[in-house]
């Protein structure tokens, strides 16, 4: 008899999107001429074309493996050396980041790696997971069994949740009591927050008093525009010793469909054994990788090298500059209908506090029924995230324009 993973019948169903799905649908059936303007501000995709550079890059690494000469079969386990070289150099060095190349690692994106990491860390750890979250943290853990049962506000016992409020800016404290894997993104989905230098300071400090690791995710490093806030959780002294870093190039060069992102496993970093020895990460990270991997495809690389020639940074920049314009036309929208709203400076998310007491699917409704956008509810993000609304600033200039239009009739109602 062959037996299943029980740790799968704890997870939630898939709830948030499926049953925005369902609501848009009910929606456009019953009001077909509605339906015609409906703009979506749902979903964390990019919309905007890959970067020229890029498309070379890969035509041209297509072509590489046409010829005998240029053919190219298994790669290094790690990724390619040169793309890895890249990213140690002008990710890390330039801004005065200790890092060596084969403490890189290439994957097919970030979130494959958020659930990858835990094949190297214990099952005894405590787990700190920020609240609301991007779901992948907290239902990888529940799918190796690092969860207990869920409760009505469905949060799972054995997960330490870490609130996120208007009241701490949305970036937490470190808690009371001791925690072993301390799960932080920023700049943060959904609620486009990012943590300062002295904020990110107080969490390595704590994992580093507590023998914790930080997982951090940096997906939106890219999105950043104020000078002072960290881009890098190893920007602060003493991470190398107590983090772990996830990049992607998704959100930055629009590979959602590509796929590509890396993790920075540091040599330095280290961890228990069952029987108390410390030892290194890396070693472990490097064996999961070459026994259950074989990298990431030659062509996908060579697109992702070309991020960092001067022409593919320009043509980043600028995809960027796109979709920051449109967080701030939305952003001054959300303010000019009197909510109040946070995100959408650093952070291609707006985060906005629902109007009179609404519950987010409330607000949900009304945004969808009277002004035909389709938002995110922060409810389904976690229990904290109740109250507030997630607004993606990942669309054409003209849906930006029209959606911060329609926000206006609202500031009516
Ligand atoms: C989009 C996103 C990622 C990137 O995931 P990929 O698998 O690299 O596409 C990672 N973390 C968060 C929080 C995200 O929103």
């Amino acid at each position: 008899m062959a037996f299943l993973n029980d740790n799968y019948l704890k997870l939630q169903a898939g709830y948030l999107f499926p049953e925005i799905a369902r609501r848009v649908r009910e929606f456009c059936e019953a009001n077909p001429e509605a339906a015609r303007h409906l703009i979506r501000c749902g979903i964390g995709d990019v919309t905007e074309p890959l970067p020229p550079a890029v498309i070379a890059a890969m035509h041209h690494a297509v072509d590489e493996l046409s010829v005998r000469e240029t053919f190219r079969g298994y790669g290094h386990e790690q990724g390619l050396e040169s793309l890895r070289e890249k990213i140690a150099q002008e990710d890390y060095r330039d801004r005065g980041v200790d890092l060596a190349p084969d403490e890189i690692f290439i994957s097919e994106g970030s979130k494959s790696d958020c659930g990858y990491i835990l094949d190297v860390l214990g099952e005894q750890n405590k787990i700190a997971i920020t609240d609301p979250v991007y779901p992948v943290y907290v239902d990888t853990n529940v799918m190796v069994g690092h969860a207990g049962d869920v409760n009505e506000s469905g949060r799972y016992k054995g997960i330490t949740y870490l609130p996120c409020r208007a009241e701490n800016g949305f970036v937490p404290e470190p808690p009371a009591e001791p925690v072993d894997i301390i799960y932080l993104c920023f700049p943060n989905n959904p609620t486009g927050a990012v943590a300062s230098r002295a904020q990110l300071t107080r969490w390595v400090e704590f994992a580093r008093a507590n023998e914790a690791i930080i997982l951090f995710d940096a997906a939106y490093e890219a999105y950043i525009s104020d000078p002072d806030v960290p881009h890098s959780i190893f920007e602060i002294p003493g991470a190398r010793e107590c983090a772990v870093e996830f990049r992607s190039f998704s959100k930055n060069g629009g590979f959602t469909g590509v796929r590509c992102g890396f993790t920075v496993m540091p040599k330095s970093l280290h961890a228990r054994t069952a029987d108390r020895r410390k030892l290194p990460l890396h070693p472990l990270w490097h064996r999961r990788w070459s026994t259950k991997a074989n990298s990431v495809s030659y062509p996908v690389q060579r697109g992702a090298e070309a991020v960092y020639t001067e022409e593919g940074r320009e043509q980043v920049r600028s995809l960027i500059d796109h979709y920051m314009g449109n967080a701030r036309i939305l952003r001054e929208a959300v303010e000019r209908a009197r909510l109040e709203v946070y995100g959408g400076v650093n952070a291609p998310y707006i985060w906005v506090k629902t109007p009179s007491g609404l519950t987010s699917w409330q607000m949900f409704d009304r945004m969808l029924q009277e002004l035909n956008v389709v938002i995110t509810p922060g409810s389904g993000f976690g229990s904290c995230g109740e109250g507030f609304f997630r607004i993606s600033a990942f669309n054409s200039r003209e849906n930006a324009e029209e959606v911060a239009r329609r926000l206006q009739t609202l500031a009516a109602l």
